[in-house]
Parts: C-alpha cells; sequence; structure tokens
C-alpha cells in the first residue's frame, strides 16, 4: 500500500514536472443557450464568464449529448453517447431517488483515466448517475472520483410534503419542502440541504480543492445543481437581477465561476490549467420565469430541437487556448472526454465505440476536426441527425410535453447555418442530402450494440 502510494506520488510529481495540465468542468444544470452576457442575454450580468469568453474560445455550435439531465452526465464522463451505455430511457427521462441502477462499473469515466494517471479528482455538485444510498456502487468515488461533495440527483427529487412549501412572506422556496440530501463522501451531512448555500458552499470546497492539490495534476469536476428549479440563491445575490429569480442564480454562478478562476490564478496554475464551462441540457420552459432562454434557437429541455441540446460551451487555458476567439465549428460534451484525455497523455479505451472527438485542433491550432455527423436521441430513440449544416428530424416531440413523438417520412430538414431557428423545412429541395444523413444514421445505427437499460430498476417498496 505505501509503496503505491509513493509511486503514485512519484509519478504525481513527474507529471508536473512535465506540466501536465489540471482539468476543470464546471457544468451547469439546465442553463439555456440564450442565458449568459456573452451568448446575448440582454439583461442577466454575467461579467465572469464574458470575461472567460473573452480570455478563451466561445463555442457557437456545442452540444449535450442528450436533452436531460442523466444520459448528459453519463456521455460527458464516458465520452458515449447514453444509448451505449444503458443511461438513458424513452419514458422514464432520468434516474430518480428510489432508483438502483446507475453508471455501469463497466463504464470508463474520464476521472477514471485521469486518476490512473496521477491526477487528483474530485466530483463536487450534483452527480446524477445513480442514487449511493439505494446501491453504493452509485457512489462518484467508485467512478474514479477521489473526492465527493453534494447531491445525489437533482435538488427537486425528494420532496417531504410534510413542511410548508413557501418560506415567509415573499413566496420563496422552502429548503424543508424540498429536503435535498447533501453528502461528503458517503456521509449524509445534511437533510433538508439549505438550498440557498450550495453554490456558494460548492464553491468554497472547489477553492479548497485546487488550493490543496495546485502541486500535482488534479481533475476538478464541478456539476452545480443550479438553475434546475427548484431555484435558490443566497442572500447577496436573490433579489439582484433584473432577470428575477433566475438571474439570481444564474449571476451566483458566474460569481462562482470567477472564484475558481481567481483560484487558479492565485494559485499560479492558471497557465497549466484547461477549464471547459458547459450545461447538460436547454432551458426548461415549462418552468416559465423560472426556466431559462435558448435565445433564438427552438425549444428547449426534453426535447431535440436545438434549443434543447445546444448550450454555452466556453474553453479557457490562458496561453494555450487563444484569447477572445469564437469557435463555430459544431463540438460536443463528449469531446471533452476525449480531448481531456489526450491533453493528460490518456489513451481512450479501445475496447469500445467513443464517440468524443479529439478537439485539440480546434482549441489550440486553429485546425479543423474532422465530425462525420452528431446524433440527437431522445431517450433511446434516435430523433435527429446532423451532417455538416444540415439537420433532419426522423421525429420530434415538444419540450411542452403536450403532444407525443411525431414521426415525420420524408424526415424535416434544416439547414442550421442559414436557419438557426429551424423554422424553414427544405426537405423537398434536398432529397440527396436526405439520403446522405439517412446512410450515415444506418450506419451509426449498425455500431450500437444493445446494452441493459440503467433507469428501470428501483427500490422494492416494502
Ligand atoms: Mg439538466
Amino acid at each position: 500500500m505505501i509503496r503505491i502510494a509513493l509511486l503514485s506520488l512519484l509519478l504525481a510529481a513527474t507529471l508536473r514536472a512535465g506540466g501536465t495540465p489540471n482539468i476543470v468542468i464546471i457544468y451547469a444544470d439546465d442553463l439555456g443557450y440564450g442565458d449568459l452576457g456573452c451568448y446575448g442575454h440582454p439583461t442577466i450580468r454575467t461579467p465572469n464568464l464574458d470575461r472567460m469568453a473573452a480570455e478563451g474560445m466561445r463555442f457557437t455550435q456545442f452540444y449535450s449529448a442528450a436533452e436531460v439531465c442523466t444520459p448528459s452526465r453519463a456521455a460527458l464522463l464516458t465520452g458515449r453517447y447514453p444509448i451505449r451505455s444503458g443511461m438513458c430511457h424513452s419514458k422514464i427521462r432520468v434516474l430518480r431517488n428510489n432508483s438502483t441502477g446507475g453508471l455501469p462499473a463497466a463504464e470508463i469515466t474520464l476521472a477514471e483515466l485521469l486518476k490512473e494517471r496521477g491526477y487528483a479528482t474530485a466530483c463536487i455538485g450534483k452527480w446524477h448517475l445513480g442514487v449511493w444510498s439505494n446501491n453504493p456502487a452509485n457512489h462518484p468515488m467508485k467512478h474514479g472520483f477521489e473526492f465527493q461533495f453534494g447531491l445525489p440527483h437533482s435538488n427537486d427529487m425528494n420532496p417531504n410534503p410534510g413542511n410548508p412549501k413557501l418560506a415567509g412572506s415573499l413566496a420563496e422556496q422552502n429548503p424543508a419542502w424540498w429536503n435535498a440530501p447533501l453528502y461528503r463522501g458517503m456521509e449524509l451531512i445534511e437533510q433538508p440541504a439549505d438550498q440557498t448555500m450550495l453554490t456558494r458552499r460548492y464553491t468554497e470546497e472547489a477553492k479548497k480543492f485546487i488550493e490543496v492539490n495546485k502541486s500535482r495534476p488534479f481533475f476538478l469536476y464541478f456539476p452545480h445543481t443550479f438553475p434546475h428549479t427548484p431555484l435558490f440563491a443566497s442572500k447577496d445575490f436573490r433579489g439582484a437581477s433584473p432577470r428575477g429569480i433566475y438571474g439570481d442564480v444564474v449571476e451566483e454562478l458566474d460569481w462562482s465561476v470567477g472564484q475558481v478562476l481567481d483560484a487558479l490564478r492565485n494559485a499560479g496554475i492558471d497557465k497549466n490549467t484547461l477549464v471547459f464551462f458547459s450545461s447538460d441540457n436547454g432551458p426548461w420552459l415549462i418552468m416559465n420565469q423560472q426556466g431559462g432562454s435558448a435565445g433564438l434557437l427552438r425549444e428547449g429541455k426534453g426535447s431535440t430541437w436545438e434549443g434543447g441540446m445546444r448550450v454555452p460551451g466556453i474553453a479557457w487555458w490562458p496561453g494555450k487556448v487563444p484569447a477572445g476567439k469564437v469557435c463555430r465549428d459544431v463540438a460536443c460534451t463528449m469531446d471533452i472526454f476525449t480531448t481531456g484525455a489526450k491533453i493528460a497523455g490518456a489513451v481512450v479505451p479501445q475496447d469500445r465505440a467513443i464517440d468524443g472527438l479529439d478537439i485539440t485542433p480546434l482549441l489550440f491550432e486553429g485546425g479543423k476536426v474532422a465530425r462525420e455527423a452528431f446524433f440527437y436521441y431522445r431517450g433511446t430513440e434516435l430523433f435527429a441527425a446532423r451532417v455538416g449544416r444540415w439537420k433532419a428530424h426522423f421525429i420530434t416531440q415538444s419540450a411542452y410535453g403536450k403532444d407525443g413523438p411525431a414521426k415525420h417520412e420524408p424526415p424535416e430538414l434544416y439547414d442550421l447555418e442559414n436557419d438557426p431557428s429551424e423554422r424553414f423545412d427544405v426537405a423537398a429541395d434536398h432529397a440527396e442530402v436526405l439520403r446522405q444523413i439517412e446512410a450515415v444514421v444506418a450506419k451509426h445505427r449498425a455500431g450500437v450494440q444493445p446494452v441493459p437499460n440503467q433507469l428501470e430498476a428501483v427500490m422494492e417498496v416494502k
């Protein structure tokens, strides 16, 4: 044991001497494409994310690999479409607080790859890849993370209606009603968690992790609880934004990003750290004023229209990622897996399909990446596919959830570069393009193996 510890310390010291970079992923929950100042929001103030974009690269066609929480996180951490890991389901959209399933042990997370390379690893925030109080195998610490602080699932999944839903006379949500469980490792440290303090506490933990590990390579995975509803902000932010409570929450997330980047600068490791900021899916439109905005994109969370899956994407690495660059090429969260492995000197698994691409040519070299297609799944169903500028919808379903899925034969076709809002179906004029997309889809489908579904298993009711 001591020998292994010494060897891993030695490996860490060697890696640091060789300039092995740290990797930080900050992942918002249900933040829309149009919710940040640098993506055109007129009233939400996000000076830290705007600065991050000005010092780094802002993507305009960046995708999450799913339109809801659980599959999106599985894709980010494994570099694979969730259809390959069984982490999606067409009816059960996400893992719930009584689920026993979770990310299969056979899946290889970015944390596992990096830990093997001597990285310190932490998951701070919302997990949503399995509830460990139902099945200990679901804990982040079983998936490559040495440290964990946060919630096992969304902040709305464990309500205790024995409490009043609203707190005080200001029509504010009552954390006791929502009853979210906050963990440090396997230990439940607070329930109901004071959700007004979650962003602040996550941020303090992240800063501490950076400070403690500044002299060795580390991977910080920082998936925020917000702006998923119910919305809570600390008193410094509550009531501050012209955009109401949603704006308060996003402005506090922005503050948190600034704290993390400052912690890297203060530790003198900003020039050796790749930070990626993104969101797990589009805005939760059915929450009305409490949901965000996809800007000019159509629809939001839960749909495979662009607003459901195209999200903010900002990369920052002073001195490596050129400052102030806007990248209009297609990229996605699964690429963070492959790219993270590459810059850490790790080899992506060779025994399985990996869908993420190495985007270091986009990030560092002003080059291009050969991407054949991007696939839009809703649960286990392939709803749409993008090849180049063209997107074909085989099935559509509204984010507002009023209608069931609609099948399109022939598929609807949109030119996303000319018509990013998906307003004009041009299928009739481009039969050849549709045939090409259908061929790409057939090839993709042929490479997808059936796997056991992870979202169905639940605790038995006694
Ligand atoms: Mg989400």
